[in-house]
């Protein structure tokens, strides 16, 4: 049952000499073998155990990491068909941090295609399960992470967020994710959708693990000139705190746009942080209800730019029976991207067109910086800033395949963070009437990861949300 285990567990247990990296390994294997077929968290499993001599706090304990980032000598898909068969040649920086810490890798997991999606359904390899309930989807686009984590399917993962896909996916199969302030942690190796956006971090059962691998993915990288210069804390500090005098901002402007359940978990939690003696107040981001139009214009610019470099010849997969070199590009990039991938690059190459440049992408990035505005004053104001994760539980799966508005719009709360560049954890924050879990999203001034930790620590007390994994 050592799959079930937190980090710190484990790490404890491997400490006391009380269990052995290959008992939790192999642990994990059986797990899943058992699951996988339904779940479809993992796009490869690494079969054996190449036991690590480093000797840092991480003893050997496997971690699981989104199929976007590189893992020398292992595939990175990132679960599209034009990278299928691409072999990794070098470590992301993340990953040769946690190597050096002593870690092991048990697989990589699967993702929208190119981490465009809110739901995995967008993958080459099939839409992961929400292990909660197999008929909803577990968010996206590191679904497969959350997902794998939730199922006991890992211990804990890494996933990357560009509008929300670490915290939603979290939310929707009750684990915690955090994205990390833009800058703090390495990009290098993460295979890029909107470099201005992504941003790599943890997803786990608990607030712990979180901090744990915060302290070992941060810090400042020659290979990436966005990381900052930050040095590194030790988040493990801010655990266990008192939080009584902290203010908390609340955006209940949005609770209008969600589910009734959603409104009900927000009123609790509203009422849990007053007895912990925080300070509430509501919070206006006035800017904020733009931020899905401003992603999407964004976003796909970047991405348009990033994904050019996928044309037959420089990386993975070639279209055959071309007749010459323009045909080839044609042949090669309409039959290796997915719709949703060709959705996002024709959006992009539009809006970056000469005629429409200022008017759609320039305004976007004046947008943005109003949005960030927003956020800036009301960090005056307050430590922390609290908004629902999601609108609604966990959706069906096809529900909202077949309509990119909708799906657009289920990363509303998330989005706004990320313009602004700021952390945002999300956390267990109950479970709804069909028995699906919900998120709390905490949002802090940028590099004021301290203060969501403080937060989130005291908050997670309230929820004995692992018990309630589905991990029997
Ligand atoms: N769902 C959003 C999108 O489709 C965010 C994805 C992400 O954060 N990678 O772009």
């Amino acid at each position: 049952m050592l799959y079930k285990e937190t980090l710190h567990k484990l790490i404890e247990l491997t400490d006391n000499k009380e269990v052995t990296p290959k008992d939790i390994y192999d642990s994990l294997l059986r797990r899943i073998k058992q699951k996988d077929t339904d779940i479809n968290a993992y796009v490869s499993v690494f079969e054996e155990f190449a036991p690590n001599d480093k000797t840092g706090i991480l003893r050997n304990i496997p971690i699981t990491i989104k199929d976007n980032m590189h893992i020398k000598g292992k595939k990175t898909t990132c679960s599209s068909k034009i990278l299928e068969n691409y072999t990794a040649i070098f470590d992301a920086t993340v990953v040769e941090k946690l190597k050096n810490e002593g870690s092991v890798f048990i697989g990589k997991t699967n993702l929208d295609e190119f981490a465009m999606g809110s739901s995995t359904e967008t993958s080459y390899f099939g839409t992961t399960r929400n292990p909660w309930d197999l008929t909803k989807i577990p968010g996206g686009s590191s679904g497969g992470s959350a997902a794998a984590v939730a199922s006991g399917e890992a211990i804990c993962a890494l996933g990357s967020d560009t509008g929300g896909s670490i915290r939603q996916p979290a939310a929707l199969c009750g684990v915690v994710g955090l994205k990390p302030t833009y800058g703090r942690v390495s990009r290098y190796g993460l295979v890029a959708f909107a470099s201005s956006l992504d941003q790599i971090g943890p997803i786990t059962k608990d607030v712990e693990d979180a901090a744990i691998l915060m302290n070992i993915i941060s810090g400042k990288d020659p290979k990436d000139s966005t990381s900052a210069d930050v040095a590194v804390d030790d988040f493990t500090k801010y655990l266990n705190t008192d939080i009584s005098g902290m203010k908390i901002g609340v955006y209940d402007k949005v609770l209008q746009d969600c589910s009734s359940d959603v409104g009900k978990s927000m009123e609790e939690s509203i009422d849990i942080f007053r007895r912990l003696g925080c300070e509430l107040t509501s919070v206006d981001l006035p800017n904020a209800k733009y931020a899905v139009s401003d992603y999407y214009i964004i976003a796909p610019a970047e991405a348009s730019s990033n994904l050019e470099r996928y044309d037959g010849v420089k990386y993975g997969f070639r279209a055959d029976n071309y007749e010459n070199l323009k045909d080839m590009y044609i042949k090669t990039r309409s039959q290796g991207f997915g719709t949703e991938v060709k959705r996002r690059i024709m959006l992009g190459t539009y809006v970056l067109s000469s005629g429409y440049y200022d008017a759609y992408y320039l305004k976007a990035q004046k947008l943005r910086g109003l949005i960030k505005q927003d956020f800036d004053r009301a960090f005056e104001q307050f430590d922390v800033i609290i908004a629902p994760t999601t609108p609604t539980e966990a959706f069906g799966i096809g529900e909202k395949a077949n309509n990119p508005l909708q799906m657009y719009l289920s990363d509303i709360f998330t989005i706004p963070a990320s313009l602004a560049a700021i952390p945002a954890i999300s956390i267990p924050n109950g479970i709804s009437k069909n028995s699906l879990p919900l998120g709390l999203q905490i949002m802090a001034n940028v590099f004021r990861e301290d203060n969501i930790f403080k937060c989130a620590s005291a908050y997670e007390k309230e929820f004995n949300i692992i018990k309630n994994l589905p991990l029997d």
